[in-house]
């Protein structure tokens, strides 16, 4: 049996690499408590096992492994231009997860990493305290579910809990947690600063290309208890995709989304059509083929997407149908 096949045969997270640095953390003890069964490996630098060559990338995604790791600085980045900043003036991001649970045929981390397991950042306290560092200069917005659903993986990480709390005792940091998952998250405090960011695609856009991710329905039950429990909600209508007969199928499903989640209720939202790099949508068309991989896409500035006249033929039906919902002050588009 070649190393591809047995790839193959694992079960999600049978595997745990833990970095030398890291193996004496508290943190990678409870996450390793959580896998009993897994076979640890001990490594020297998590970069050795994530940025090795020619590794099947698609059976890893399949069933990825774990690697614990400790983070080295800087712990936050500046926001790319390619994301909304939703009109915040000190826009950052961070990842304590390289890797994502799910598989969206149009995610940019097919493109941008060369593995499909998934690095665990064991040491948060370091983020924070840069985070504190910034915080001491200006406020902060940050986006922590940055190259990963942060949600999807709370069973395992605990890692959106330890952030509620820095934000309860950090006012002038606001994070937003973005997510294609519906978790219970009615433990934690309500804090006005704490943004809960659900995209929402359609039915069939989801079935089609965003593979393990939580139903429509899910997705608006999750909504909804974020409304219901004073929490702020942000809806996240991106990444918008060309489909036969857009209108009808995205028509439909915005009057399904305000039919359930009260337009007034929602503190704003993200508009956007899809988009990528040139380098990575390079890769995942030799990596990844897919349709939405196949789509002759326009090249400006370095940054694929749709042509001029369709994106405003996108943008401006959104647009047109979302302000018979919400005000248009609301709306953010990329
Ligand atoms: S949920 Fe987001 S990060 Fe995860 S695979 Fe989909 S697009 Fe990528």
């Amino acid at each position: 049996m070649n190393s591809s096949e047995k790839t193959a045969l694992r079960k999600p997270y049978s595997r745990i690499y833990v970095e030398e640095a890291a193996a004496g953390h508290p943190r990678t003890a409870q996450i390793l408590a959580k896998f009993p069964e897994s076979v640890v490996i001990p490594i020297g630098d998590y970069k050795n096992v994530f940025n090795r060559p020619r590794q099947p990338v698609q059976l890893q995604k399949e069933a990825p492994s774990l690697i614990l790791a400790l983070q080295k600085p800087p712990y936050l980045y500046a926001g790319p231009a390619v994301c909304q900043d939703f009109g915040e003036s000190h826009f950052y991001y961070t990842s304590n997860v390289m890797n994502c649970p799910f598989l969206c045929d149009y995610c940019y981390l097919r493109g941008m990493y060369p593995s499909g397991d998934i690095v665990l950042f064991v040491n948060t306290e370091d983020t924070f305290c840069e985070t504190e560092r910034i915080l001491k200069e200006h406020p902060l917005y940050l986006c922590i579910s940055y190259d990963t659903d942060l949600l999807a993986l709370e069973g395992i990480t605990g890692f959106f809990g330890e952030w509620v709390g820095f934000a309860a005792s950090h006012p002038a940091l606001t994070i937003e947690v973005r997510t294609k998952s519906s978790p219970n998250v009615l433990n934690y405090p309500v804090l006005p600063n704490v943004i809960y960011a659900v995209t929402m695609s359609p039915e069939a856009v989801i079935e089609r290309f965003e593979h393990r991710t939580a139903s429509l329905t899910a997705r608006l039950r999750f909504a909804k208890s974020i409304i219901e429990s004073g929490r702020p909600l942000r809806l996240c209508f991106d990444p918008m995709l060309w489909v036969p007969d857009f209108e009808t199928v995205y028509g439909e499903f915005f009057e399904r989304v305000f039919s359930e989640i009260p337009g007034e209720a929602v503190k704003d939202i993200g508009v956007g059509t899809f988009r990528i790099a040139a380098d990575y949508l390079k890769r995942m068309r030799k990596n990844h083929p897919c349709e939405v991989t196949a789509y002759p896409y326009t090249l400006t500035d370095g940054v694929y997407g749709y042509d001029a006249e369709r994106l405003s033929e996108m943008l401006s039906f959104a647009k047109a149908a979302l302000t018979k919902y919400v005000d248009e002050k609301k709306l953010f588009f990329s």
